[in-house]
């Protein structure tokens, strides 16, 4: 009998399998493809690779404004994807190592609960006194003509190729017309990095913005940052036809986007099937599986964490819900806070956020003072990008003086954007943040300095 069984080997699986061996529990950990998961195979890392790649070719376009010239500057696709290789599988062996020097046992292999004790991979049947389930996501794709994967990866009928974020991390060759169905988190991180790149890149979004959870100004702006894109906004995508996509426009009229590839960009689901959760009687819905603020399910022992749950889909919050399982059932009470999980877009430039924007604040019921400030009022940022702009934009409750969000776009924000966590979760008022000394010159002054503007 283990102490510890958890079944997915992704962010919130390894994490809670190793915070759980580092506290000398014997732990069990069952993973049916390759340890990291998603994040790491096919999702967080391999992008963060090759957008980086992309973020280095754009700048040495522009570089010679800098005083650097770069002459004939190409990018080689097989060079990035093995780097991109490289870089994941030296964190899949570090994962291994982590596991190994925790003494985590791991099982290759699909985990089955058959109850809330016992999990059956293949023949083998094992017991643990707690379980985690932590399955992760996949992509969801569109009930419409040719919106399904083709079994062998290729094109329906000798036309447009039918992608998810997993296929397109693989390819051999650029498309050179994409067209990217859904303007969400992953469908604008590869518009961009595509984009980039030299492709014609189309975006199909069925809401009448990119990314429709940001700040709606920052939205926009990213919008016209990624001015090479051509956007269809509240569009209804009809078909994934052999020449493109077709869809109903705005406007009503029927239109075609033509495409050699097509990304499949509308979201993830829960992976619930095959966990045997009926079985063992665990409570879920189509969303995920229902937990309450200690990662608990309806089962005692049994915990589930990360996108399974079908709350906050993304690794870090994944990893916080995991060591609030490990915490929890080991007799630590912690508990998982959603207010101030920090989110970021990989877009060329980034964009990211913490906290409400002000339109959630308002829906709240809430008075709010903002203030904003542009990227181009920071010395960093100006020395470091001739061309760009972004924008900083602060939300504070008008009744408390309480930081309520931060959101932010242009290069550098995603490494501060957790300065913004840590001030909503310690529940500082605007003085108290106004006190805070911020390194110069850095582009994070562009925080301090917007406090300043409130
Ligand atoms: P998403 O929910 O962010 O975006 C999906 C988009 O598709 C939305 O804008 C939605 O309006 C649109 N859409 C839905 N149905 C459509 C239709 N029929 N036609 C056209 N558009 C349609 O989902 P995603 O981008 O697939 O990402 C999945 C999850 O993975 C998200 O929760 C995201 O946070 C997470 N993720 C995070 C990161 C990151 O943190 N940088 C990166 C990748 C993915």
């Amino acid at each position: 009998m283990y102490d510890l069984i958890v079944v997915g080997g992704g962010p919130g699986g390894y994490l809670a399998a190793e915070r759980a061996g580092a506290l000398g529990r014997s732990v069990l950990l069952i993973e049916q493809r390759r340890l990291g998961g998603v994040c790491l195979n096919e999702g967080c890392i391999p992008t963060k690779t090759l957008i980086n790649a992309a973020k280095v070719f754009s700048h040495a376009k522009e570089a010679a404004q800098l005083g650097v010239v770069f002459e004939g500057a190409r990018f080689d696709l097989p060079a990035a994807m093995a780097w991109k290789k490289k870089t994941v599988d030296a964190l899949v062996r570090g994962v291994e190592y982590q596991m190994k020097r925790h003494k985590v046992e791991v099982v290759n292999g699909t985990g089955e609960l058959l109850d809330r004790s016992r999990v059956r991979v293949g023949e083998a049947v094992y017991e643990g006194a707690n379980l985690i389930i932590a399955t992760g996501s996949s992509t969801a794709m569109l009930p419409i003509p040719g919106g399904q994967l083709e079994p062998d990866g290729g094109t329906a009928g000798g036309g447009a190729r039918l992608v998810t974020s997993r296929e397109i991390l693989e390819i051999e060759e650029l498309p050179k017309r994409l067209a990217v169905v859904g303007g969400g988190v992953i469908g604008m991180e590869f518009a961009s990095l595509f984009s980039h790149l030299g492709c014609e890149v189309e975006v199909i979004e069925m809401l009448d913005s990119i990314v429709p959870v940001m700040d709606g100004e920052i939205s926009r702006l990213l919008q016209k940052s990624l001015s090479e894109i051509t956007y269809h906004l509240g569009a209804r995508v009809e078909e994934i036809a052999p020449e493109g996509v077709r869809f109903t426009a705005a406007d009503g009229g029927k239109r075609t986007v033509a495409a050699d590839m097509v990304l499949m960009a509308v979201g993830r689901r829960p992976n619930l099937a095959g966990v045997g959760l009926e079985a063992a009687g665990v409570d879920f819905d189509r969303k995920g599986i229902r937990v309450n603020e200690w990662m608990q399910t309806n089962l005692p022992g049994v915990y589930a964490v990360g996108d399974v749950t079908g709350r906050s889909l993304l690794a870090h919050s994944a990893y916080r819900m995991a060591e609030v399982a490990v915490s929890s059932m080991f007799g630590e009470p912690d508990r998982m806070r959603y207010t101030a999980i920090p989110w970021v877009v990989y877009t060329i430039p980034e964009a990211s956020g913490c906290g409400l924007t002000e339109e959630q604040a308002a829906a709240e019921g809430r008075r709010v003072k903002t203030a904003k400030l542009q990227m181009r009022a920071n010395g960093r940022f100006i020395a470091e990008n001739p061309s760009a702009n972004g924008l900083c934009k602060i939300v504070v409750d008008a009744d408390s003086d309480r930081l309520l969000g931060v959101h932010m776009l242009g290069a550098a924000n995603s490494e501060m954007i957790f300065g913004a966590a840590a001030m909503i979760e310690a529940e500082l008022r605007v003085k108290e943040m106004r006190e805070i000394i911020f390194p110069h010159p850095s582009v994070s002054e562009i925080i301090r300095d917007t406090l300043w503007e409130l």
